[in-house]
């Protein structure tokens, strides 16, 4: 396998979800304001202005720095790091360099292998976000950019992993798992646009190694590693070699391309900022309490509920579909556990991905009704699916939706019954209809019973129960046998 050959490591820039920005009051929910309306003196950089640190930001860091098991540094220190691009108003951006907040540390994630393994950590750093360039046009091509201010000074913090994971596969995998953690932890929103992006490197052990810039999708850190991967093994089979570079992701494309410039070692001559003192938080550091964290609550899913450890992992892969689960179960007191566990990680993640939904349109409620009707066996599956693709659907449209019984009634979804004539006469309607089935049973065909059984759920639209269904289907072959 060529793929033990690959080395990936990630740098991961998080925007920490506080009220105001890292050094002055602006506020931080700038996204659906006009350009330049986030901004005071301060974040604009102008000369004389003093930067405040924002306390809540640090506490977040560090809620970060103990969750992911780093060595919170008692003293750490801010330093401006010196560069001029058209997005960095004050020609320096101030971050931390020799003595970041925090160092080691670990993610675990489920490895190719299937085993549990820890993703290393370097340091985790706390930093402000630049300013936002807004090209006219093609970004190649365009005449020119505009600059917005708003996202200028955001609190960010820089999570910098050892180059260990060994596939792009891990690389998402690695990224799935912190998201989840800092969404666990109350101080990130994944949904806010451009709140993670993320630089990788990876390289073809034994050859140089490439940097790939500002990937901002989850999604497309895995595409972007793989197009790489796929890249440098064509250049080595070609006899080519891998230059050391730098490369942008074009998301659109699904491509890596080398940075046109060729970016040389900068020298940012980095200096302790001189307008904030040390930051001393050894006092603090202990009293910075943790919640309940994915690989606990997945733990506790296994024991409280049953869950297998599949489906717990994926149900405490997500903040809000945990809480769905435990709210689903909640609304019943017992018994549904297993039902909700496989309805929701299987069938509604899959149908909710299909519609760009998240967890938390849906009611619990609804949904625990939904499995009551099918534990009850008052439904079948695929009614099952119906009655919820329905209630997505109206949820979808805006429309008010209707309870799991309602839509059962209303559709005539309850499931038939073995002396349900109807279902008889379905039965004995597909053996009229389709005689070389019927021969293919008799002469012992694999799959003509299969057939029959199919034909028949499609006549009553998939109320009947299979089991029951094949049952009626072997009898009524046999006494038109005789
Ligand atoms: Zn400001």
């Amino acid at each position: 396998m060529i793929d033990a050959d690959v080395v990936v490591g990630l740098e991961v820039h998080c925007q920490l979800d506080t009220k105001s920005k890292l050094f002055c009051g602006c506020s931080t929910d700038y996204r659906n304001d006009g350009p330049n309306t986030h901004v005071c003196p301060v974040c604009l950089g102008l000369p004389g202005t003093m930067p405040v640190l924002n306390r809540r930001a640090i506490e977040y860091a560090m809620r970060v720095a103990k969750a992911l098991n780093c060595t919170v540094i008692p003293e750490s220190e801010f330093s401006r790091k010196n560069y001029f691009y058209p997005d960095l108003d004050k020609a320096y951006q101030v971050t931390q360099y020799d003595k970041p907040l925090a160092l080691g540390g670990y993610v675990e994630i489920e490895g190719d292998d299937g085993k549990e393994r820890r993703i290393q950590l370097t340091r985790i750093h706390v930093e402000e976000d630049p300013g936002r360039l807004v090209h006219m046009g093609n970004a190649e091509r365009g005449r020119y950019s505009l600059v917005d201010y708003n996202r200028a000074g955001i609190p960010l913090i820089e999570i910098v992993s050892e180059p260990e994971m060994r596939s792009p596969k891990e690389a998402r995998k690695f990224l799935n798992k912190l998201r989840a953690t800092l969404e666990y932890l109350g101080v990130f929103d994944p949904e806010k646009e451009g709140s993670l992006r993320v630089d990788a490197n990876i390289s073809l052990r034994g050859s140089e190694r490439v940097e790939i810039k500002n990937i901002t999708s989850y999604k497309g850190v895995e595409r972007a590693l793989t197009f790489e991967v796929t890249r440098q093994k064509n250049q080595l089979r070609r006899g080519l070699k891998v230059d050391r570079e730098t490369r942008h992701y074009l998301e659109a494309r699904g491509i890596t391309q080398s940075a046109r410039s060729k970016e040389q070692e900068n020298d940012y001559r980095y200096f302790p900022e001189p307008d904030l003192r040390p930051l001393r938080v050894q006092s603090w550091v202990k009293d910075v309490k943790l919640p309940e964290l994915p690989d606990a609550r997945r733990e506790r899913f296994v024991q409280q509920y049953g869950c297998s450890l599949n489906h717990a992992r994926t149900l405490t892969g997500e903040l809000k579909m945990a809480n769905f689960f435990e709210a689903v179960v909640a609304g019943d007191g017992n018994g549904l556990c297993k039902l909700a566990a496989t309805w929701i990680a299987d069938t509604l993640a899959g149908e909710l991905n299909y519609r760009s939904m998240g967890i938390d349109v849906l009611d619990a409620k609804r949904f625990t009704g939904l499995l009551v009707l099918l534990k009850a066996g008052t439904i079948t599956d695929k009614s099952g699916i119906e009655v919820m693709r329905v209630m997505l659907d109206e949820r979808l449209k805006g429309e008010t939706v209707e309870t799991p019984e309602a839509i059962v009634s209303r559709l005539n979804l309850a499931k038939t019954t073995g002396d349900d004539t109807a279902l008889l006469g379905a039965v004995h309607d597909v053996i009229t209809e389709n005689p070389k089935a019927v021969e293919d049973y008799k002469a012992g065909k694999n799959g003509a019973l299969n057939f029959l059984v199919g034909q028949t759920m499609k006549k009553t639209r998939g109320r009947a129960d299979p089991g029951e269904l094949n049952r009626l289907m072997v009898e009524a072959l046999k006494s038109a046998e005789q």
